[in-house]
């Protein structure tokens, strides 16, 4: 059910706010044993905040939009007062004293907070596998990973333990995600939604978005998370639209872009492709007129994306040092090498790397050949979009080049893993919204998910689209027999 129908029961009184929180709780506890989406999981508060609600409810008093919807949220938004660990040893005990602006968004908008989701280590991956607790698996196929790095949130809505979930995408990290597992997951443009409180990675490319089964609850969510915030400079002082209010709007007209790089992709599958081609027909037999476009340096977004991404992680993770807040290593007795020895300990391989690769690419012998030039490259990369634009109003493509792969699949090779996201990189170095959501399965029974990628603050545009699309085809979010594997 989405946001609006458990809304609707709520208020009717078919079930209490209390009542849906023990349902997700009990589906947590039968089905996290084996998921592990979840870190941690704060039944007492959401026990009390679903209480308090229902109380209200019961006294008549007008209640705010997701009043009593339980959420997950990744673990690298701030939450005051409950662990935020980044499924990072370094911030293992870090309990924020503040709550990140997103959050509090949410819980003022009546939102109940279920626990915190399992992520790659500072959301550095693309399969869940580097958190140091452990990994996730996808709820489809427990042998396949639930993509990266926001996989504990995508997993909880795609197996139902919650009703939404909030996650970060850098490079891909929402889409890819909500992809393997066969949910709606949306980046905004960048600038969009605040990113105070939110950990940061690569703060030129991180942005926050929802994780939900239908369109429309990421129009719901996007409706109360986005909008200026004086805590975060980069947040744009645009007036927030009302995203549900254009959902139904005809499509008849609107023209699509089927990116050509995108499709003729050597690591592509056939299955991916057949899908989300079909899927371009379903949009046309709406009146969209279908049209390929080209953008030249698509397939330079990799080496780009990880010449920034690292430069801008090796300058954010400077300061977990041992000494102001994080894991102090205690087998040294002088303060240099402590900061050593605590960053050694405390951060895993995957996160060494991308220091020692970002800290290489802004060393002064190298910062012109490297980092300089991604820059540029960043920007030719923007260019093509904005040519594109000039001819389309959305783009198209597949959100990832496979289905959910088997763990362990790229564990040994990062740059396979990094192929991984070879089709979501672009938008976040455009700085473009873009949404994934699931429009088939392959022979496996795996979700496949398709890619929208609108201009500058049209988010509006592809959740209609995407709406349309969803009216169209059914809901695909969870499995259609209601038959999740575990
Ligand atoms: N998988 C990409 C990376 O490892 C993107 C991660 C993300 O979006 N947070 O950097």
């Amino acid at each position: 059910m989405s946001i609006a129908e458990w809304r609707q029961q709520l208020k009717l009184g078919k079930v209490s706010s209390l009542e849906l929180v023990e349902e997700k709780l009990a589906r947590i506890k039968k089905v996290d044993g084996k998921l592990h989406a979840f870190l941690e999981v704060t039944s007492d508060r959401a026990r009390a905040d679903a209480k308090r609600i229902d109380e209200a409810r019961a006294k008549g008093q007008e209640l705010p939009p997701l009043a009593g919807i339980p959420f997950a949220i990744k673990d690298n938004l701030c939450t005051k007062g409950v662990l935020t660990t980044c499924s990072s040893k370094m911030l293992e005990q870090f309990v924020p004293p503040y709550e990140s602006t997103v959050t509090e968004r949410l819980w003022n908008s009546g939102a109940v907070l279920l626990g915190k989701t399992n992520l790659d280590e500072f959301a550095m991956g693309s399969s869940t596998e580097t958190s140091a607790f452990g990994a996730t698996a996808n709820p489809w196929n427990l042998a396949r990973v639930p993509g990266g790095s926001s996989g504990g949130s995508a997993a909880a809505v795609a197996s139902g333990e919650c009703i939404a979930s909030l996650g970060s995408d850098t490079g891909g990290s929402i889409r890819q995600p909500a992809s393997f597992c066969g949910v709606v997951g949306l980046k905004p443009t960048y600038g969009r939604v605040s990113r105070w409180g939110l950990v940061a990675f690569a703060s030129s490319l991180d942005q926050v978005g929802p994780f939900t089964t239908t369109v429309a609850d990421s129009a719901e969510i996007l409706q109360v998370i986005a909008g200026r915030d004086s805590r975060d400079s980069t947040c744009l002082e645009v007036a927030v639209p009302n995203y549900s209010e254009t959902l139904n709007n005809s499509i008849s007209g609107m023209r699509v872009g089927l990116i050509k790089e995108c499709f003729e992709q050597n690591g592509l599958s056939d299955e991916v492709k057949k899908s989300v081609l079909e899927s371009a027909q379903k949009l046309q037999l709406l009146g969209a007129e279908l049209k390929e476009v080209s953008c030249p340096r698509f397939n330079d977004g990799i080496a780009t994306y990880y010449v920034i991404a690292p430069s801008e992680a090796s300058a954010n993770l400077a300061r977990y040092d041992g000494v102001k807040y994080g894991y102090r290593s205690m087998s040294t007795d002088n303060l240099s090498s402590m900061t050593t020895a605590s960053r050694t300990e405390g951060f895993g391989s995957e996160v060494k790397r991308r220091i020692l690769v970002g800290t290489y690419a802004l060393s002064a012998g190298y910062v012109d050949a490297y980092y300089k030039k991604a820059q540029k490259v960043r920007t030719l990369i923007r260019n093509d979009f904005d040519n594109a634009f000039k001819q389309v109003d959305v783009l198209l493509t597949p959100t990832a080049p496979t289905t959910a792969f088997k763990v362990g699949t790229h564990s040994a090779d990062p740059v396979s893993m990094y192929l991984s996201d070879l089709l979501t990189i672009p938008a976040n170095l455009a700085g473009l919204p873009a949404i994934s959501l699931p429009c088939g399965f392959d022979e496996a029974g795996l979700p496949i998910g398709m890619q929208l990628i609108g201009n500058v603050l049209e988010e509006s545009r592809l959740l209609n689209v995407a709406h349309q699309y969803e009216l169209e085809a059914g809901v695909m979010s969870g499995s259609p027999a209601g038959e999740l594997i575990v």
